[in-house]
């Protein structure tokens, strides 16, 4: 009890104090409010996103090539939290389309999540061997689409002087054999591509970060592995994945993870972090373990 003989309990209940402290609406739905427009959202990483976007109390434009199973994703959620267009992320018209949907059909646009991406072929066996045809079309992909993304987001919200852009790189733009050269120089473009913009957009009060995953079991990464081993089992592909690319005990990275570091990103707790790449792999581009696990005792 306080001079005033009301006990402190008391004062932080009747100031509201509780209400902000207990109240699951407040402090669970990060995105109250805000407006999405997320690329590749019809499958993996960028479906989860955009369900747990909604979750936080986001309304999403899901933007993909798979008409379907982007439209599915958009009915499961409802029409009033989502919609679908079809976007196909290497044509700049269709990025600044989906931009202006956003805007028109709910007035604003808060977040862009540029994310949509492709692995490409298998490293080839010899350097020798490489197409750059497929650089060219891995990179129209990965890298230039990421540009149109910051283009026509910035184009919306730098005038508002406020709004946040994501971009979805990977483990492979910092580490070497862990995929292909071109798909590894298209991630390690973004990482590039999100400081140089970034440091630019921060005048104008719109944040830019990345975001690098490790090895997830989506369609992506186990196509990949599947094609690469050819000889192993839908069983082994998935484990290669999950278990012996990993580094970390006793969690397995699942797309949840991504789409919770998104939204922490495009949250208002992320107010002052932009340049950033935040990557979200367990441990394994950190390195081994040498001085417990020296190699000759292996
Ligand atoms: P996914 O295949 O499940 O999803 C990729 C989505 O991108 C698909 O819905 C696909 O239709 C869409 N897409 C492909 N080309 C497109 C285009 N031209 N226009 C519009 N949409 C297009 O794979 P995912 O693992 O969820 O991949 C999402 C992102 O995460 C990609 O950028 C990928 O490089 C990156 N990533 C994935 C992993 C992993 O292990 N899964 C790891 C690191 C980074």
């Amino acid at each position: 009890v306080d001079g005033g003989g009301k006990s402190i309990a008391a004062q932080v209940f009747s100031n509201g104090l509780a209400d902000r402290l207990f109240s699951s609406s407040s402090s669970s739905r990060k995105l109250d409010g805000k407006v999405a427009v997320i690329t590749g959202a019809a499958s993996g990483i960028g479906e989860a996103t955009a369900k747990e976007f909604v979750r936080n109390g986001a309304k999403v434009i899901i933007a993909d090539i798979q008409d379907d199973l982007g439209r599915a994703v958009a009915a499961e959620l409802g029409a009033d939290a989502a919609s679908y267009t079809h976007c196909d992320v290497t044509v700049e018209k269709d990025v600044a389309a989906a931009v202006d949907l956003a805007v028109a059909r709910h007035g604003r646009l808060d977040v862009v999540y540029s994310n949509a991406g492709v692995i490409g072929a298998p490293a080839p066996a010899s350097l020798a061997a490489l197409d750059l045809d497929e650089y060219d079309r891995v990179m129209a992909v990965n890298a230039r689409s990421m540009l149109a993304c910051v283009k026509h987001a910035a184009r919306v919200m730098a005038p508002r002087r406020a709004g946040c852009i994501l971009c979805t790189a990977s483990s492979a733009a910092v580490l070497g054999g862990v995929a292909s050269p071109v798909y590894s120089m298209s991630k390690a473009a973004i990482v590039g591509m999100v400081r140089a913009v970034a440091r630019q957009l921060a005048r104008d009060g719109v944040r830019v970060n990345a975001i690098s995953p490790h090895a997830i079991p989506t369609p992506m990464a186990l196509g990949i592995i599947a094609e690469t081993f050819p000889a192993a089992t839908a069983e082994e592909v998935r484990r290669m994945v999950t278990r012996e690319m990993q580094e970390l005990e006793g969690a397995s990275l699942e797309v949840e993870d991504v789409a919770r570091a998104a939204v922490f990103l495009a949250s208002d707790e992320a107010k002052f972090v932009t340049g950033h790449n935040l990557v979200v792999d367990g441990g394994f581009t950190v390195g081994k373990d040498l001085l417990r696990n020296p190699p000759s005792s292996t």
